[in-house]
């Protein structure tokens, strides 16, 4: 699990969470949308730290976010998947995702490649194995991604618009196989526009405006009755 208590970060004098309070359950799916610049990224990137928070206090699976040891024990068994899909271009897509495993986690060889394969084979391009990732679409890059994001075996994954990338024809596999994980139990919390993927998948649904939770709702009422101004507007421009 995750909670978030009265979190705040500053950019220099800029206020980019404002008294964030968050808990989300092991298991959980969040989707999290809101106008450019309202903190989405921010805020997931406060989770394992990429981002430093000024006041207030995050804790996941128990371990507090503070110190080297705890923040570097957090990081093990969160997952993060960007917009850029960040491959190494001079690795193949079998040794991207060999890569983390075997260096951080000293998995052997030979159990570090089996695992990529099989989630590989997760992703459906397990037959992509050898090639470098230039010789990739954008979703087949973007799957090899979230595969090498699972073979840390992590327990919470965070994705950040991973599909606003993408040509439209290779935003579907890349949702397809984030539902995937969602309906396999894995904790998740995706900053995304595609609604649809937010109502087949989503526990909750959270509207971010200047660095603020400004609603969240089951689905079903996110959408069909949103009670705040500004996520009434935003759902009328997405729409
Ligand atoms: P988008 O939908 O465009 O990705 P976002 O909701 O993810 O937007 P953030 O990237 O979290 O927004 O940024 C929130 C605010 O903080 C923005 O006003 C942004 O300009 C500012 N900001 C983000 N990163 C930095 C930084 N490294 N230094 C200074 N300001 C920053
Ligand atoms: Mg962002």
């Amino acid at each position: 699990a995750i909670t978030m208590r009265a979190v705040n970060k500053y950019y220099g004098a800029y206020h980019a969470l404002v008294d964030i309070d968050l808990t989300v359950d092991r298991g959980e799916r969040i989707v999290i949308c809101g106008p450019s610049g309202s903190g989405k990224s921010t805020l997931i990137r406060t989770i394992n730290q990429l981002e430093t928070i000024q006041s207030g206090q995050i804790v996941v699976d128990g371990i507090t976010l503070s110190g080297a040891e705890n923040v570097a024990k957090v990081r093990r068994d969160v997952g993060m998947v960007f917009q850029s899909f960040n491959l190494f271009p001079h690795m193949t897509v079998l040794e991207n995702c060999m890569l983390a495993p075997m260096k951080t986690r000293k998995v052997p060889r030979a159990e570090a490649e089996a695992t990529a394969r099989q989630y590989l084979e997760r992703v459906r391009i397990p037959e992509q194995a050898d090639k470098y990732p230039a010789q990739l679409s954008g979703g087949q890059q973007q799957r090899v991604a979230i595969a090498r994001a699972l073979c840390m075996k992590p327990r919470i994954m965070l994705f950040d618009e991973p599909t606003s990338a993408l040509d439209p024809e290779m935003v579907k596999e890349v949702l397809d196989t984030m539902i995937d994980l969602a309906r396999d139990g894995m904790t998740m919390l995706c900053v995304t526009h595609e609604m649809d993927f937010a109502r087949a998948v989503a526990d909750r649904v959270i509207f971010m405006d200047r660095g603020a939770i400004v609603e969240e709702n089951a689905p079903e009422p996110f959408f069909t009755n949103p009670r705040n101004e500004r996520l009434q507007a935003f759902l009328g421009q997405i729409a």
